[in-house]
């Protein structure tokens, strides 16, 4: 258990994936040099233990950013939680060195992610999903000075209240199922991918088709053809083909640290022109090398008279009609074509995600929070929602600020820094408030 009851945090954490494991280690750091004025928090994560996209984890998969933007080497690269500290402690930094290659497995990122995760371990509470943020009930939010965080047990243990000063929002992307497909057991988003295709019989899949022409839908492709000799796999692609995803250095630049500013601090054409121009950095595109295989591969086919990798390029998913094993996927080609059917064994979603959203958890809150003309969420610069003064409580996301912060808000590659400013600015308002002296200290202990 990573928190005591009746404790008032400086922070807790909602959801603990990459973002907030690298604020806990920005915050354990802190802790270390803060001689016992420490920043108390403590962070709750619904699944029963730590996972990151672990559905997605297939073979050989790699990452999609430099091994050098991980939970903390931009923020200090003199930290002991990086990824080159990990593969040291793993006793793989050599071998590591000769692949000679930037982008390690989403496997190895993964190990590495749980090495990070054990280090700061006490502070935080698996298997609980925080249900709501509130302030406290009946009392003025100004001289409460805390709010509420209500916690669910998800083995059904009951719930418990925490109270914090600041709340950290990161619960991640949201999957988003195209119109007329319905989850089920035959019927699957990539996020649930490899759970949900280990509870088949292989050899009962036959024929599979895959929906989408994004990273995740090339990756399933090329999996399911790989894994399945005997299967026919049809991959659905709203476009002509695949599309590379760019991730030439002048591209890359719009990762950077300090892309933030430029966005953030641009005019609403400029933020405009970050998206037109550089939406194939991330969105619905796929590495070069990953298109290079299942284009081999059905050219292989075609060779051998062999065909079993079909690319249905310019088709739509228009309905989903399941019966007990049965699953008949109508399909329409181009704007205005034909809807046909095709009958599979299993049908993957590969169909993007939304944005991480707040709102269901803030509940009552949401109105202290301040929207922009469009209705979306104010965000400082320091992602902390901008809230009216009644208020005093910091409500920060991480994630789900691209329309202030930009195309890095749902991905990794600023997480160090961006988990270090949203660090020095608890620190800084708890300095203003003054309460330096009287806060007892929580973050986790460097056990590793
Ligand atoms: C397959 C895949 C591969 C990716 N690869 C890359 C990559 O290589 N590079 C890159 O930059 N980005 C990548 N991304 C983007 C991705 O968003 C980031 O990798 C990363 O997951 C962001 O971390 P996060 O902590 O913000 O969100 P998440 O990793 O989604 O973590 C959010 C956590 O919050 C938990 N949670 C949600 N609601 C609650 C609640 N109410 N209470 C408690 N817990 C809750 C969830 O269980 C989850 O563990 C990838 C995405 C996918 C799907």
């Amino acid at each position: 258990m990573g928190y005591r009851e009746h404790e008032t945090y400086d922070v807790v954490g909602v959801g603990f994936g990459p973002s907030n494991l690298s604020l806990a280690v920005a915050l354990n750091e802190h802790r270390a040099n803060a001689r016992g004025h420490g920043i108390s928090a403590t962070f709750f994560e619904r699944q029963p233990a730590f996972g990151w996209h672990r559905n997605m984890l297939l073979p050989s998969a790699t990452m999609q950013i430099s091994f050098l933007k991980d939970l903390v080497t931009f923020r200090d690269p003199t930290s002991s939680f990086s990824f080159i500290a990990y593969l040291h402690a793993s006793g793989r930094l050599p071998q590591f060195a000769n692949n000679q290659d930037f982008f390690p497995t989403r496997e190895e990122f993964h190990r590495y992610l749980e090495w990070a995760q054990a280090r700061v371990a006490h502070s935080i509470t698996y298997g609980s999903e925080v249900m709501s943020i509130r302030i406290p009930h009946g009392a003025n939010p100004k001289s409460a000075g805390h709010l509420e965080i209500e916690v669910q047990d998800v083995t059904g243990r009951g719930a418990r209240v925490i109270n914090a000063r600041n709340v950290v929002i990161s619960t991640g992307l949201v999957p988003n199922m195209p119109d007329g497909a319905e989850r089920d057991e035959r019927v699957w988003h990539s996020s649930e991918f490899l759970e949900k295709y280990r509870r088949m019989n292989p050899g009962e899949l036959r024929r599979l088709a895959v929906v989408g022409a994004g990273q995740s839908a090339a990756e399933i492709t090329r999996f399911l053809y790989d894994e399945l000799p005997h299967a026919e796999v049809w991959a659905i692609i709203p476009s002509y083909g695949y599309s590379v995803a760019d991730d030439t250095p002048f591209a890359n630049q719009i990762f950077d640290p300090s892309a933030v500013d430029d966005y953030y601090y641009g005019t609403e054409q400029t933020r405009e022109a970050f998206w037109r121009y550089h939406r194939n950095t991330n969105y619905s595109v796929v590495d070069d090398e990953v298109i290079r295989d299942l284009y081999r591969r059905a050219y292989d086919d075609e060779v051998r008279g062999t065909e079993r990798l079909h690319f249905l390029n310019l088709t739509r998913l228009s309905g989903v009609k399941r019966a007990g094993a049965e699953t008949r996927v109508s399909l329409q080609a181009g704007l205005d074509g034909d809807v046909y059917d095709l009958d599979v064994d299993a049908l993957v979603c590969a169909t993007g995600y939304e944005a991480m959203e707040p709102t269901g958890l803030l509940g009552d809150l949401d109105r202290y929070c301040l929207r922009d003309e469009t209705g979306r969420y104010r965000v400082e610069r320091d992602y902390r929602i901008t809230t009216s003064p009644e208020l005093p409580c910091g409500l920060y996301l991480q994630g789900g600020t691209e329309h202030t912060h930009g195309l890095t808000s749902s991905l990794l590659s600023n997480i160090a820094v961006r988990s270090g400013e949203i660090a020095d600015s608890i620190i800084a308002s708890r300095a203003k408030r003054g309460v330096d002296q009287a806060v007892p200290v929580e973050v986790g202990h460097d056990g590793g």
